[in-house]
């Protein structure tokens, strides 16, 4: 069954970066993203405390974390896509709202039409039954907003979900897709062992994490700050190596939940360090949502290009400064 869209009067959000890269739009960028990010729909039902787009947020409704996300005509986007040499894949998310599922495979059936780009789509929990037909639509990768690392701060900074259907409608991604996509904030108030022991469970269940750094908006719920760099810079490399399979769980060791040692070979820690791979955004491939978190000029919590050896130096040091010598690092 093919679901159409009608056409005349779709409107998109796409980023801002996704729109200078389509031409929609002009900035200046010192790093260009190399997915197409795109938003489906208006205010979202659910109310997620740190979320810009939460139905009882104050928050501009035009941002999600730090970036604007302006509207377009469907078939502005659809007529310039073609020709976005710089773009890998094309990111699709969803707000919570009735019908978004039949919009989605739409949408998604119009970006296969013109495009042979990987197709990921960030959406809530359903009916498992609409997977096969997103795959159908185009779309490879499947994934969901955990955003919360343990039970207990799920239910506090997402009323109205449920810990279990998330990871009931994961197994089914991971069935329907032979993997699967895992967001998590770091900040919400679980400890490194949390946000670790919930990566290893998503590279058990064949899903790969992307990691984010809690941004404070203002107008939203959620009062907390911005989280302490080097802490993101230890839990990153926790993600690094078990996504990689160079580690696990048990190979960290932690003092009331915090990162204390990661029992590795040293050298194997260092050859990761050098190639500044753990410090790149994280997710899908070809994922970098530059200044997603970050402000231009601040702190650089996930690099959207290949960092510079001046870059990997300031990682290192920033990662020194929470975990250290401990991990054998010099
Ligand atoms: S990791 Fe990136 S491409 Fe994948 S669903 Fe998340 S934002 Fe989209």
């Amino acid at each position: 069954m093919r679901y159409r869209v009608e056409r005349d009067g779709v409107r998109l959000k796409v980023s801002l970066g996704s729109a200078v890269v389509l031409g929609l739009r002009e900035a200046r960028m010192d790093v260009r993203p190399t997915t197409l990010y795109a938003m489906l729909g208006e205010r979202c039902h659910g109310a997620c405390r740190f979320c810009a787009q939460a139905r009882d947020s104050d928050a501009d409704p035009r941002f999600l974390s730090r970036v604007v996300w302006p509207q377009f005509d469907l078939d502005a986007v659809l007529a310039r896509l073609p020709e976005s040499n710089d773009l890998r894949r094309i990111c699709i998310q969803t707000v919570l709202a009735p019908g978004s599922e039949s919009n989605l495979v739409a949408v998604a059936e119009a970006f296969h039409a013109v495009s042979k780009l990987p197709i990921s789509v960030c959406m809530n929990p359903t009916d498992p039954a609409w997977l096969p037909r997103l795959r159908a639509a185009g779309v490879d990768r499947v994934g969901v907003g955990l955003d919360c690392a343990t039970e207990e701060t799920f239910s506090r900074i997402k009323p109205g979900f449920h810990w279990e259907a998330y990871h009931t409608f994961l197994d089914a991604i991971v069935d329907t897709f032979g993997t699967g996509s895992v967001h998590l904030i770091v900040g919400l108030g679980d400890s490194d062992e949390d946000v670790i022991r919930k990566i290893q469970d998503a590279h058990d269940r064949r899903c790969t994490v992307a990691l984010f750094a809690f941004t404070p908006v203002r107008g939203a719920k959620l009062d907390l700050p911005a989280p302490e760099v080097g802490r993101y810079r230890a839990l990153q490399l926790a993600r690094y190596l078990i996504i990689s399979g160079r580690a696990r769980l048990h190979d960290m060791v932690f003092i009331e939940g915090r990162l204390a040692e990661i029992r590795l070979d040293p050298v194997a820690i260092e050859r990761a360090l050098d190639t500044g791979l753990p410090f790149r955004t994280s997710g899908c491939p070809d994922c970098n949502r530059p200044l997603y978190n970050e402000r231009p000029g601040g702190v650089m919590y996930n690099y959207a290009a290949p960092l510079t050896e001046d870059e990997r130096g300031l990682a290192r040091q920033e990662l020194l400064s929470y975990i250290g010598i401990q991990a054998g690092i010099r």
